[in-house]
């Protein structure tokens, strides 16, 4: 059976982990990416580079977005030239960047009205993941239309969960990151009253990491605290995945109270010019005080 044609709108550090293992898996791949120099390299592996998302979304059964925020997407679906505009009736359109519940059902409902399916099914692990193809997808929408994609989510992950309708998978994601973005924060203000009491920072570090605190995300950010590797997540996106979190409760009549303390350390490491860094930067947002 011919194997079907998927376009990736979206290649920074995770999306292009996810165009490689789509075309290791030999699917018939078309990319497209903002900043046209990110797609250069797939062009050589055998890829279509788009000009647009639309031009992407014309050419494709499935269309997978992976961009930065609710911003970003609005742009690669919504635009002019965005992929809704393009995309065939009977595609599946398929969103896995870490959004706000709200946008997405949005985008589930514009898909609908172009006679598109449409599944939410942002991702956990980071580049290394992304890279090898061991990503979890965590999916909302049809139960059907999931498997229908299946062999194209399986080239990318080593596990897909079916979380409910439309905007679940979006809402466990943000659980989930909000959870690793206060066991981030509270590792550096752990780190921080150890230096402030004088105690050394490294001992107070280690004993963390190899104690019952020591969490995988805590361990990450302990190892980036004397590695210098590139960015695997940038910061300024787990602050947005904290602040849809807090928003996303607070629209269920809940209030998020360590993600909300969370998010403001986020924020001031955000001010102090850390965005652009590893989340892991985070420890460093005490240092302007
Ligand atoms: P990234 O490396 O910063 O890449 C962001 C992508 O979004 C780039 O392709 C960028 O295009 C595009 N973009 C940003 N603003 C845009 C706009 N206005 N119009 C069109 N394209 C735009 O981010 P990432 O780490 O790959 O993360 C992508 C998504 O996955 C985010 O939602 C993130 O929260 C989520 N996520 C990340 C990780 C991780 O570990 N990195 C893990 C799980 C989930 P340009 O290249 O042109 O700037």
């Amino acid at each position: 059976m011919p194997k079907s044609h998927v376009a990736v709108l979206g290649l920074g550090t995770m999306g292009a982990g996810m165009a490689g293992r789509l075309l290791s898996a030999s699917f018939p791949l078309t990319v497209y990416n903002r900043n046209r120099d990110k797609a250069r390299p797939f062009a050589a592996s055998g890829a279509d580079v788009a000009d647009s998302p639309r031009d992407a979304a014309s050419r494709s059964e499935i269309v997978i977005s992976m961009v930065a925020d609710d911003a970003a997407s609005r742009a690669v679906w919504f635009g002019e030239n965005g992929a809704l505009v393009g995309a065939q009736r009977g595609s599946v359109l398929i969103e896995s960047s870490t959004l706000s519940v709200g946008y997405v059902k949005e985008l589930g409902d514009a898909a609908a009205q172009k006679g598109c399916q449409f599944l939410d099914a942002p991702v956990t692990g980071t580049k290394p993941h992304a890279a090898s193809g061991q990503l979890l997808f965590l999916v909302g929408g049809s139960a059907t239309v999931l498997d229908a994609v299946r062999p194209v989510l399986a080239a990318m992950s080593r596990d897909v969960i079916h979380l409910g309708p439309q905007g679940s998978g979006a809402r466990m994601k943000l659980i989930n990151n909000f959870v690793c973005g206060v066991q981030a924060a509270s590792f550096a203000e752990a780190l921080e009253m150890a230096k402030v009491a004088g105690l050394d920072q490294a001992t107070a570090a280690k004993i963390l990491t190899e104690g019952a605190p020591g969490s995988g995300i805590v361990k990450r950010i302990a190892a980036q605290l004397t590695a210098n590797d590139d960015p695997n997540f940038i910061l300024r996106l787990m602050a947005k995945d904290l602040a849809y979190a807090v928003n996303e409760a607070s629209a269920q009549g809940m209030q998020l109270q360590t993600a909300s303390a969370a998010l403001q350390i986020f924020q001031q490491a955000v001010a102090a010019g850390h965005g652009d860094e590893d989340f892991s930067a985070v420890t460093k947002a005490f240092k302007h005080r």
